[in-house]
């Protein structure tokens, strides 16, 4: 991203006249124009901005852990072009049918054992059928029982259905907007962004937690970048969760081949998203698998402060546990036990500010 001189004496001062200001409001108006001067800042400014926001809501050396495993995998009938559970393209992905209760339930416990506080769960489906349906339930109720937080994704949901996953006890759902309103029908052409939203509502209606986020490095412009936090950050309720995900190029899916993003402009994504949803834990998701320790760190000083934890992301690779603790050591960050709720960080940000 080019940077000239009189936007960055402009960001500058902008910048230091907003970190001044009452930062702790948390706004859903965003223009376009405001959330594009925010990514054009001088990276300085904007990490420097980033990181005094984050530490308004949140200690800054904690990060939340949650543990990710896949309960149905492949076959999925939609056919988003980074996915290598589609059954659109042939990436030799094994296919494996839901998986029983007690093994779902093995699972949460070596999690809970390993240091995640939430466990997430994710199925290849289009929508959960009548059939499984209940299954999934139980696989709720059991891993609330152990204590940890839960979280599902299962594609789009009807009002009932998020109704009966709240009463069964699921903290979170986790449905991304993937990208902005403007590129997503390049990238997927058998579900709306209407009906994402849709079941997000549904989700919030329902009193669950609303885990959503997006995709980057799909071949986007700045602007999409732009346009798909605009989409979160101006939700009648920002998302409890966002997940910030780099495009892991998988063979045999259409964007294989498509170009990197620079780690800068991922770095940008992050701290964007800590300045749009300050009080939001925002995940530094898919794609850590490839980044080097220091973009990592830079990432967390950005203000990223969750991670998926554990072998895999769904299909695709994440960083050895032991490789993640000695990250960790290396920049004294502790693993966060159970999510503050927003009251709890609301009166962290109090005693912060009056500090
Ligand atoms: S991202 Fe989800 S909905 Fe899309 S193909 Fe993959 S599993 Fe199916």
């Amino acid at each position: 991203m080019t940077v000239t001189t009189a936007t960055r004496e402009t960001s500058q001062q902008a910048a230091r006249t907003d970190v001044a200001a009452a930062p702790m409001d948390l706004r859903h108006d965003w223009s376009r124009d405001e959330i594009k001067a925010l990514f054009e800042l001088p990276l300085m400014d904007l990490l420097f901005r980033a990181q005094t926001v984050h530490r308004q809501y949140f200690d800054p050396n904690r990060i939340q852990m949650s543990t990710l495993l896949s309960i149905k995998t492949g076959a999925c009938p939609e056919d988003c072009k980074y996915c290598p559970q589609s059954g659109h393209y042939n990436t030799g992905l094994k296919k494996e049918k839901l998986l029983e209760v007690e093994k779902v339930v093995t699972q949460a416990k070596a999690a809970l054992d390993s240091g995640a506080s939430r466990f997430c769960m994710g199925a290849a489906w289009k929508n959960p059928s009548e059939k499984d349906f209940p299954y999934v339930l139980e696989m709720v109720r059991q891993v609330r029982g152990l204590g940890l937080e839960t979280c599902m994704t299962l594609g789009a949901l009807t009002p009932e259905q998020a109704k009966e996953l709240a009463e069964a006890g699921l903290d979170y759902y986790n449905h991304n907007l993937d990208t902005s309103p403007e590129y997503y029908g390049e990238i997927i052409s058998t579900r709306t962004y209407q009906g994402r939203l849709d079941t997000l509502s549904h989700v919030r209606e329902a009193g669950m937690k609303v885990c959503s986020g997006g995709i980057v490095g799909m071949g986007e412009t700045a602007a999409d970048r732009v346009g798909l936090l605009q989409q979160l950050a101006n939700m009648p309720m920002h998302p409890d969760s966002v997940p910030i995900n780099n495009l892991v190029k998988v063979k045999g899916t259409p964007l294989a081949d498509v170009a990197d993003l620079d780690p800068f402009d991922f770095v940008r994504t992050i701290a964007v998203a800590r300045i749009l949803m300050p009080a939001s834990y925002v995940r530094l998701s898919a794609g850590r698998q490839e980044m080097n320790e220091q973009t990592q760190a830079l990432c967390f000083m950005a203000g990223a402060n969750s991670i998926f934890y554990g072998e895999k992301l769904l299909t695709t690779p994440l960083p050895e546990e032991s490789q993640d603790l000695a990250l960790f050591r290396k920049l004294g960050l502790q693993p966060e036990g159970v999510c503050k709720d927003r009251a709890e960080r609301a009166q962290q940000a109090l005693y912060y500010s009056a500090s």
